[in-house]
């Protein structure tokens, strides 16, 4: 079901990116995932009497480069502090996190949105928004029936919550929003963007509205979001159970509700606290955080130029925007694109990466660090189809075999007799007797139907194993048919 078309949805999304330091936001135990249960917890995530905090600075430059590459304030100035609330899996009974003076503010990520009918449009996204705190521990409630278990390994690992503003308007623009954001925490090399692995995480706050009617509805907000699917199908099925509940004259409860991906539905976790639930006030264990500009023009200097400057970039250079968009928006494509394209045809090298190349790491299911074919390899398969040694065709049989073997393109090409024909005596005889055996399309091409060509091209390309130049067989054709 679709929303009623006199309904809009109106939705902010919470971000909780981890931040991939080797240690916790204020201890040194170490953040690996997948350790042995409370293995990577100290005295100072466990809450023991007295432990005080020490800030990972190395977490508070990711979030600087979170903030710069946002095109936010990173304010000189920011506070953590407590936040209090009781949970198993937090000992020291209170969060540390930011409240009213974060790290970052008033950023904005531009999107690129394909709705599901319609054409693809971009738009901003203004974020309100990022403040730096520390995760909790795990419950673990599994397999036991009687039992709960407590992990802190998790407890004090460093978390940039990132706040949209209330502009998203589909489950669509939702699904692009976190794409963008998990391609720009990863090419920046902040965190490791999996959502699986929880280390990338998604609250999303929903409402609806009559259309031309200015004030928000009541929100829920919903949790447990650990896919991009499952953030846009929770969004579009809450949006639809508001509505319902509005039509049906009732009104909306201000929420916090579970998404359960096995019914599709969204259901009541508990009535949504608000801010003064929960006590904040300012940490007395931390000093404020101060930011020099020199420290800000620091990491700065150490950013690598960002993915929508390179797509511009490319596309200036002449690809269309998809593939601009591809391979900008990943670190190891762009380093891999660098090499391939250089002194090349910037379109021919793009095709042979985004189609040939991405399509076959697909099929064998790698990712391209573990390419079977290198930049330089590829580059020597684009170098021998641009002069014309081999053809389009042919050059798919060679890469083929690239794949499996591991060889250069030029060695398969001379061993397997690949060449292509540009003996252009060769081929005119080899047309002519082609051209000869086919009067009767001979006929019709002089008659005016000119589709019957590419049956003379398909007869060489026959004849010759496909290895034919075709720029040349076209020329030779017609001058073959001509003159009969
Ligand atoms: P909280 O501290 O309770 O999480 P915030 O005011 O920080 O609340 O807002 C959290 C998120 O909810 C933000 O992304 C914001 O854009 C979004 N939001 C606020 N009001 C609404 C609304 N009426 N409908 C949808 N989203 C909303
Ligand atoms: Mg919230």
């Amino acid at each position: 079901m679709n929303l009623p078309h006199n309904y809009e949805m109106v939705i902010g999304l919470e971000v909780h990116a981890q931040v991939n330091t080797q240690s916790k936001l204020f201890s040194g135990a170490a953040t690996a995932f997948g350790a042995e249960p409370n293995t990577q917890a100290c005295a100072i995530d466990l809450a023991m009497p007295g432990m005080l905090p020490v800030l990972n600075h190395a977490a508070v430059d990711a979030g600087i480069k979170l903030g710069l590459a946002i095109e936010a304030t990173v304010n000189p100035v920011s506070v953590f502090a407590r936040k209090n609330y009781f949970y198993p899996d937090l000992p020291k009974g209170y969060q540390t996190s930011q409240y009213d003076q974060p790290i970052v503010e008033h950023g904005k990520l531009e999107i690129e949105v394909e709705p599901k009918d319609g054409e693809p449009y971009s738009k901003v996204v203004n974020i309100t928004r990022m403040h730096l705190e520390e995760d909790a521990g795990k419950s673990i409630h599994a397999d036991h029936a009687n039992v709960s278990y407590v992990d802190l390994n998790r407890a004090g690992v460093p978390l940039m919550e990132i706040v949209s503003e209330p502009e998203i308007a589909s489950p669509e623009e939702a699904g692009a929003y976190m794409k963008k954001m998990r391609a720009l925490v990863r090419f920046l090399d902040i965190c490791d963007g999996d959502m699986e692995k929880g280390n990338l995480r998604c609250d999303a706050n929903v409402s609806v509205r009559k259309k031309g009617i200015k004030e928000f509805g009541t929100r829920c907000e919903i949790k447990n979001l650990n896919s991009i699917r499952h953030v846009m199908a929770a969004i579009q099925h809450e949006a639809e159970r508001q509505v319902e509940v509005l039509e049906a004259g009732g009104s909306i409860d201000q929420q916090t509700r579970l998404w359960d991906p096995d019914k599709q539905e969204t259901r009541t976790l508990r009535s949504k606290e608000d801010a003064h639930d929960y006590r904040y006030f300012p940490c007395p264990d931390l000093l404020p955080l101060r930011l020099s500009e020199e420290r800000i023009a620091k990491v700065r200097a150490t950013m690598p130029k960002l993915p929508d400057v390179l797509k511009t970039e490319l596309m200036d250079a002449g690809l269309p925007a998809y593939d601009a968009g591809l391979i900008s928006g990943d670190r190891a494509y762009v380093a891999y694109f660098a090499e391939l394209s250089q002194g090349r045809d910037i379109k021919l090298a793009a095709n042979w990466m985004t189609v040939e190349l991405f399509g076959a790491l697909n099929k064998l299911d790698k990712g391209l660090e573990d390419s079977p074919v290198s930049a330089a390899q590829l580059g020597g398969l684009v170098d021998l189809i641009a002069s014309g040694k081999i053809s389009g065709k042919i050059a798919k049989q060679v890469f083929a075999t690239m794949l499996e073997s591991g060889k250069d393109a030029a060695a398969i090409v001379a061993e397997q007799g690949l060449g292509q024909i540009s003996d252009e005596g060769a081929l005119r005889e080899i047309v002519a007797k082609v051209v000869a055996a086919m009067p009767d399309a001979v006929a019709k091409y002089k008659g005016g139907n000119e589709r019957v060509f590419g049956s003379f091209v398909g007869a060489v390309m026959k004849e010759t194993k496909g290895q034919a130049n075709p720029e040349m067989v076209n020329r030779l054709i017609k001058e073959a048919v001509a003159s009969r």
